[in-house]
């Protein structure tokens, strides 16, 4: 018989120091997107679940002791939880893997860069100087601005990287002495869960962090309104996003969103014209557009190419992104997983269809693989697609598909490169490639987007900022300006000598 006081796979709502069960007792499915199987089961939470979780942060925040532990303490705190990762790395990444359909490598990867985050934001803490004295003019006069925790801080999390962007927003806000609620994705949740069970074995106290696992319009939407929560912090797509903003602005809290990208990839005939540059420029735009089947907010998913060298890149391109290799990803040498889920296959279906009927040219891919035995038919596979002779006015060209689908147009002169390149509403992330600096310089600088990579794509730095222009998002993550986010700035002055001011003459 189950012993009851011992947690069950279901009880993976922790609030207060608990694991539990959904207080309606609902639970989920958790499906592996190669067959379509469900492989775990977790509470499907919902509003009551969220408020019992938004209590336990808010006692934890105004009566615990975190928000006071001393910096040294929580870098401690910080660093432990890098090793406990890196102790489970093998098991997490894993379970990342089977969760989110990326390749098993993909999935250790994602955990060393989670043990980066939070030991990053513990070396930033344990550097800085307590606070920021201001000359006020006069002796008499002691100032100085100080930084304080935020409160109670709220996170929603997408699937593609469900555990990276659950640690981009973790550490900085317990690094900056806050409390927590995190809300996964409600189909990829399994190891923000067991980060959860890290955060405490590492030691953190009760109510500091806590979770609700259940979908985004009842649980994610409690969390943007709630009146108790301070800073919600959102990662996800924009229509998502959006809600967010507007659920959270009556009780004018923070707000922070990382929202999706349409990211231009620009290469320059340049760089094409040694072997060797041409062969990485594919390379690399392959990379960029099809890395974990193009399930990636900062994918190279629009590839503006110089006319001169269109026909020979796009045809190298096309070639090579036949041959990607797509099966579970657990299986040894799989290259591309499945999409995450039926919907976002549909919707990539949706899109190829739409460009075809708009008139571009399908240059490999455009359907679902045929079944194997490291592929089965119940997966939620789809050949990485080129889609040629794209324009501007097209849907696949000016929405975000995440999916593997690589958009190509051409330029005939710089200007011409950068008004394509700036041509979207998103702004998160782009990359020129060419041979010539003074180019490079001159793109980058023009390039409206958080992130311009010059003559590579996809590398971040835990010590750079993260984050978009335009409809990508609002803030940052990652860096000094993702720590700043999850504080409150207050500015004590301090008058050694008060004397009365006689402003009033009675
Ligand atoms: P999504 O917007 O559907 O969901 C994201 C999260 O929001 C989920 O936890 C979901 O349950 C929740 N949610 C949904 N509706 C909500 C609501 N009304 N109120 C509160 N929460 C709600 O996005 P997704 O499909 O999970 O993820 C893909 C999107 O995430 C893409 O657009 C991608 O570009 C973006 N993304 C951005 C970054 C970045 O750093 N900018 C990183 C990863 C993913």
């Amino acid at each position: 018989m189950a012993d009851s006081t011992q947690p069950q796979a279901r009880d993976t709502i922790h609030a207060g120091g608990e694991w539990r069960a959904a207080v309606s007792g609902a639970t989920r499915e958790i499906l592996d997107p190669a067959d379509a199987q469900p492989f775990a089961v977790v509470a499907e939470g919902d509003e009551k679940d969220t408020d019992v979780a938004v209590a336990a942060a808010r006692r934890a925040f105004d009566e615990g002791p975190w928000p006071h532990t001393p910096v040294a303490e929580r870098a401690a705190l910080l660093r432990r939880v890098a090793d406990l990762l890196v102790r489970d790395r093998e098991e997490l990444g894993l379970l990342e893997s089977r969760d989110a359909g990326k390749t098993v490598e993909e999935g250790r990867i994602d955990i060393d860069c989670v043990a980066d985050a939070f030991r990053y934001f513990a070396d930033l803490i344990a550097a800085e100087a307590p606070g920021r004295v201001v000359d006020a003019g006069s002796s008499d006069i002691h100032s100085v601005v100080v930084h304080e925790p935020v409160g109670v801080c709220a996170m929603i999390t997408p699937w593609n990287y469900p555990l990276l962007q659950a640690s981009w927003k973790i550490a900085p806000a317990l690094a900056a002495g806050n409390t927590f609620v995190i809300k996964p994705s409600e189909i990829t949740p399994l190891t923000t869960v067991a980060l959860i069970h890290l955060l405490i074995e590492a030691g953190l106290p009760a109510g500091v962090a806590n979770i609700v696992t259940g979908p985004g319009h009842t649980v994610g939407a409690r969390l943007a309104e709630h009146p108790d929560v301070d800073l919600v912090s959102f990662t996800g797509g924009l229509v998502s996003g959006v809600k967010v903003a507007q659920a959270a602005a009556p009780t004018v809290k923070k707000v922070a969103l990382e929202l999706g990208g349409k990211n231009p990839n620009v290469v320059f005939a340049d760089a094409c014209a040694t072997e060797e540059g041409f062969d990485t420029a594919v390379d690399q735009a392959l990379n960029a557009a099809f890395i974990h089947s193009g399930q990636v907010c900062s994918a190279g998913s629009r590839l503006i190419v110089e006319e001169s060298v269109r026909e020979r890149f796009v045809t190298e391109l096309a070639r090579r992104a036949g041959k990607i290799r797509l099966g579970r990803g657990t299986e040894e040498g799989v290259e591309c997983g499945p999409l995450v889920s039926e919907q976002q296959r549909a919707k990539v279906e949706e899109y190829v269809a739409s460009a075809l009927s708009e008139g571009a040219v399908l240059r490999t891919g455009g359907k679902r693989p045929e079944p194997s035995a490291e592929r089965p038919a119940s997966g939620y596979f789809y050949e990485p697609t080129v889609l040629d002779r794209c324009h501007r006015e097209m849907r696949v060209v000016r929405e975000e598909v995440f999916g593997p689908v690589l958009t190509v147009e051409t330029f005939r002169t710089e200007d011409e490169a950068v008004a394509l390149a700036n041509d979207t509403e998103y702004g998160l992330a782009g990359a020129v490639w060419t041979s010539d600096p003074g180019r490079a310089r001159r793109v980058a600088g023009r390039l409206r987007h958080g992130t311009v990579w010059i003559n590579d794509f996809h590398p971040y730095l835990p010590q750079a900022e993260w984050g978009g222009f335009g409809k990508s998002g609002l803030g940052r993550e990652l860096g000094p300006a993702g720590l700043a986010e999850y504080r409150e700035t207050k500015h004590v002055y301090q008058n050694l000598a008060p004397k009365p001011v006689r402003w009033f003459a009675g």
